[in-house]
């Protein structure tokens, strides 16, 4: 028998909102009787181009035609095709797909202890994470983020990650020990409020795995293709890592996920130490090659980069105003957060009355996270869907409401 509240027949793992789209059209979402939504939640930094954009739908429509799996017991020209254009565009010198960002993670963990363990050191299988951290569901990334919330009930976490506060060098000195692999970290935390360190900790994190001799992982699943900015989130403060998990924004929509790496780093990863059915399939990389075609024209991150200024400047006004609803704007490129006094909740659903749309993040944070092409109308109009949401929450009861309480 179904869920009796809902006769919904999906396991009930999500608290979905009581709202489905037919379609959607850039930044907008629409429903079935034509309702039309501003979505500033790209499907969780997913959309990055937005939906519907004609250059993917066209990809992928003729991939569609032509070869959908082919599995990786065979060559993958346009899968290579993608590789190598990550690769030029990153430090890495190796790509795995895979089809999510746990994969990917799960790839990335995987790379850092057969690393050492190739370099005869099997004992170094340890990885420092940080508090507030996300890095999936599966039961190795979970053990990796760390939180009670996620790990509750499921069994002893697997082993092998020690987790410090966000952002103290002297928590990760001490926490170095000689069964430590590596540092994984994500650039700005997502999942955990919108949370950015300093530059100079990355450098020093750097610094760090090489006096060591640790490998240094980012998970860019949320950060990475565009989000803050750069293609990568890291290239903003210029410290490379040794391994990357990518994800969301990777295929547009389509689900892919990949782990970029060094050639040292990879060395341990040889034929049959891991794979994947689904990963690198042709219609995943097919969306893949058409998100970067977009993405690496010359005037798309530079174009991102000014709408994230320009959002960060309106947003920032709009905290100053209403101080009874925001507490603070975080975050690097269309990667924001607005932390709220209220609690988020009301904020998102007095944002939702204004038919526009966020995430929940950690620390009663909303996120905003709107498709990458994001106009500068699009942007007005949803600062002044904002405005009318904050105005909502901060209106003085009304003598209906306060006879009610
Ligand atoms: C979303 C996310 C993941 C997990 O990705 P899935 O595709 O849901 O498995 C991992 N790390 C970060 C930083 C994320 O934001």
């Amino acid at each position: 028998m179904a869920n009796s509240t809902t006769s919904s027949h999906l396991l009930p793992v999500f608290a979905r909102a009581d709202l489905a789209f037919e379609r959607g059209e850039g930044v907008w979402l629409i429903t079935a009787d034509g309702e039309r939504y501003l979505d500033f939640t790209s499907g969780v930094a997913v959309n990055a181009l937005g939906h519907a954009h004609p250059h993917l739908v066209a990809a992928l429509q003729q991939q569609a035609a032509k070869l959908w799996h082919t599995s990786n017991l065979f060559k993958s020209p346009e899968g290579e095709r993608l590789a190598a254009r990550l690769c030029e565009h990153s430090f890495a010198d190796f790509v795995f797909f895979a089809n999510s960002g746990a994969e990917a993670m799960e790839c990335a963990i995987k790379m850092t202890r057969k690393y050492h363990a190739t370099n005869g050191q099997p004992e170094r299988y340890r990885i420092i994470t940080f508090e507030g951290a996300f890095h999936g569901r599966t039961l190795a990334t979970l053990a990796a983020t760390g939180a009670a919330k996620y790990l509750d009930g499921f069994g002893p976490p697997v082993e092998g990650f020690d987790q410090v506060p966000h952002g103290d060098l002297d928590a990760v000195k001490a926490a170095i020990g000689p069964a430590t692999a590596g540092i994984l970290i994500e650039p700005v935390q997502g999942e955990g409020g919108v949370r950015a360190a300093d530059p100079a900790f990355f450098r020093a994190l750097r610094e760090l795995c090489d006096e060591h001799g640790l490998l240094l992982m980012f998970d860019e699943v949320q950060t990475g293709m565009g989000r803050t900015g750069e293609l990568f989130a890291h290239q903003r403060f210029g410290v490379a890592p040794d391994v990357m998990a990518l994800a969301k924004g990777l295929g547009g929509g389509f689900p892919i996920g990949a782990c970029l790496a060094t050639a040292e780093a990879a060395s341990g990863m040889t034929p049959g130490s891991h794979g994947s059915t689904f990963g690198g399939n042709p219609l995943a990389v097919a969306a893949a090659n058409a998100v970067l075609d977009v993405m690496l024209e010359p005037d798309f991150l530079p174009r991102v980069q000014s709408i994230a200024l320009l959002a960060k400047q309106k947003l920032a006004s709009v905290v100053d105003r209403f101080p009874q609803v925001l507490s603070e704007l975080r975050g690097e490129g269309l990667l924001l957060g607005l932390k709220a006094v209220v609690p988020a909740a009301e904020l998102m659903a007095a944002l939702r009355a204004e038919k526009m749309l966020s995430v929940a993040a950690g620390d009663n944070v909303v996120r905003l996270l709107p498709p990458l092409i994001l106009s500068e109308a699009e942007l007005a109009e949803a600062v002044e869907r904002l405005e009318r949401a904050c105005a909502s929450l901060s209106a003085p009861a009304t003598t209906a409401q306060r006879e009610a309480v």
